[in-house]
């Protein structure tokens, strides 16, 4: 239980690879707050969670409202303590080939995905920073470094991400504090369970251990990069996608 005590804030925490980082965080010890935009759906996974033994709560936050944001970070500093951990996972798509995107479909993944993880960050390392210890996760993607048909947007926002990763860690190591990203390939979610059974089984080709990987499969690799196991890992990016990309 090498996280008890710790408070561990899960953006988009409500479902898919957010909430199994969040029941895997609850399990190794953390109280886990799990903040998405669907305040009942995360309220429905924490009483998992709690059923399960664990210890956590639900917030709503939009991650692309500064003004919740702060909310949540002061409330959950006054309910329990500031934020040892945060794991900026809030994340959407909205896909289409680059001549036709909409310039509305771009600045809603940019918001969400980058805007969001940036603002978030901001207010995690000031707290962070004055308790000289935390870590924090960003949950990029295997298109941040490959691009993709039909995702300029989510390709640019995650690649986006990887930039933000590695200049928080510059900024915050001096102070304790650990950044680092990790990279998923197609991992069996919603957000992938949408695809086209042609796209699906075109990139199940492309895959070397020849299957999607599973949210638990992430939730490992971010386990370990908060744990005291990986204190002197920073600014890195950890690749989980099947070998797809080596
Ligand atoms: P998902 O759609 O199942 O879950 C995303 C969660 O984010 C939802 O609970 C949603 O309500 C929440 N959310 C959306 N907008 C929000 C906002 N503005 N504020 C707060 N919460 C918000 O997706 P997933 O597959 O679990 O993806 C989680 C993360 O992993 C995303 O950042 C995604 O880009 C990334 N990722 C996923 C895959 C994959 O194959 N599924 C691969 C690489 C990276």
């Amino acid at each position: 239980m090498g996280l008890n005590g710790k408070i561990a804030l899960v953006t988009g925490g409500a479902q898919g690879i957010g909430l199994a980082i969040a029941k895997r965080l609850a399990g190794d010890g953390a109280h886990v707050v799990l903040a998405d935009i669907q305040l009942e759906a995360a309220e429905k996974s924490s009483e998992e969670i709690k059923s399960l033994g664990g210890l956590a709560s639900a917030k709503r936050l939009d991650v692309t409202d500064l003004k919740e944001i702060q909310s949540v970070f002061d409330s959950i500093s006054k309910e329990h303590k500031p934020v040892d951990i945060l794991v900026n996972n809030a994340g959407i798509t909205r896909d289409g080939l680059l001549v036709r995107m909409k310039e509305s479909d771009w600045d809603a993944v940019l918001s969400t995905n980058l805007k969001g993880c940036f603002l978030c960050t901001q207010q995690a390392t000031k707290q962070m920073m004055k308790q000289r210890s935390g870590s924090i996760v960003n949950i990029a993607s295997i298109v941040g470094v490959m691009g993709n048909f039909g995702q300029a947007n989510y390709s640019a926002a995650k690649a986006g991400l990887i930039g933000l990763t590695k200049t928080t860690a510059r900024e915050v190591a001096s102070r304790g504090v650990t950044a680092n990203a990790v990279a998923p390939g197609f991992i069996d979610t919603e957000m992938t369970q949408k695809l086209d059974e042609k796209v699906r089984n075109a990139m199940l080709e492309q895959i070397p251990l020849g299957k999607f990987g599973s949210p638990e499969d992430v939730a490992d690799s971010v386990a370990f990069l908060v744990s005291d196991q990986a204190k002197y890992i920073t600014g890195q990016v950890i690749n989980i996608n099947g070998g797809m990309l080596m």
